[in-house]
């Protein structure tokens, strides 16, 4: 893939799972990647694994939910790294129930790291992709946008990063700013672990109940994700704007 050599990229949520997948495929394909999460520490991992490649990868701890620590972060990134021409929004949590018992917490906590923080990322850092005129954002929707029992929260916030998507594809484009948002279904990482533990149910064996139900009978792995994140920062699809591209093994949700 073309473009992303020498890119910086900021990858939120960087310290396992997708948001791991995400960059490390990102630095295989030349980027210097801000690997961001909660605690510096958290992303240890991530940036040992880039470092093995021979590529470049710096650590950050920011909560994405708060404006002043993504605006403090994303200055501290362009000072150490260089202007951010690539970002992907992929920082999330899942806090699953039924309407009638979820609390606000449960409603407030789910928005805020989906919708707001993905909105403090973007605002912060799309001026250094105007000032270039060169940018790439992905965001990261979910197949529960289409809607899912038990998850108001989540696909509400799933379906608004959607729009913002559509939205930010318009008013950035004129900028050759690409934005764009990766819609994945059921992928094998620590979240889809903690909802078997939730339904009291064997990781494996919940694994294997999804596989059955997707028509290539096997679930995503967080490369699989990667892969098109990647695409979609190249320039390959460097005509793509304000797209949701469903990663599910199926049409939509399987
Ligand atoms: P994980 O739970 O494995 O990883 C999420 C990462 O985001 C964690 O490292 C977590 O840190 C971090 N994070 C959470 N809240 C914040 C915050 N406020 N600020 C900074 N970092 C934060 O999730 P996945 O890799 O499975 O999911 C990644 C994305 O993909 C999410 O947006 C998710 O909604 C989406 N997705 C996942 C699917 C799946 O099947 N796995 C399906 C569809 C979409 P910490 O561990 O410290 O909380």
């Amino acid at each position: 893939m073309t473009g992303i050599t020498g890119r910086v990229a900021l990858v939120t949520g960087a310290a396992r799972g997708i948001g791991q997948a995400d960059a490390v495929k990102l630095a295989e394909e030349g980027a210097v990647i801000a690997a961001l999460d909660l605690y510096e520490e958290s992303c240890a991992t991530t940036v040992g694994l880039i470092r093995e490649k021979g590529a470049q990868a710096k650590a950050y701890a920011c909560d994405v939910t708060s404006s002043r620590q993504v605006e403090e972060v994303v200055a501290q990134i362009a000072q150490d790294l260089g202007p951010i021409t690539l970002l992907v929004n992929n920082a999330g949590i899942t806090r699953d129930n039924l309407i009638f018992r979820m609390t606000d917490e449960e409603w407030f906590s789910v928005i805020n790291t989906h919708l707001t923080g993905s909105f403090n990322c973007t605002r912060a850092v799309q001026r250094y992709m105007v000032q270039e005129k060169w940018g790439k954002i992905v965001f990261t929707s979910s197949t529960s946008a289409l809607g899912n029992r038990g998850q108001v929260n989540y696909a509400a916030a799933k379906a608004g990063l959607e729009g913002m998507t559509r939205t930010l594809a318009i008013e950035l484009g004129p900028f050759n700013i690409n934005v764009n948002a990766v819609a994945p279904g059921f992928v094998d990482t620590e979240m889809t672990r903690a909802t078997a533990y939730r339904l009291h149910k064997d990781p494996e064996q919940w694994k294997q109940e999804r596989a059955n139900q997707i028509p290539l009978r096997r679930v995503g792995t967080p490369r699989d994700i990667a892969n098109v994140v990647a695409f979609l920062c190249s320039e390959e699809a460097s005509f793509v704007n304000g797209q949701v591209i469903y990663i599910s093994g199926a049409p939509g949700r399987a």
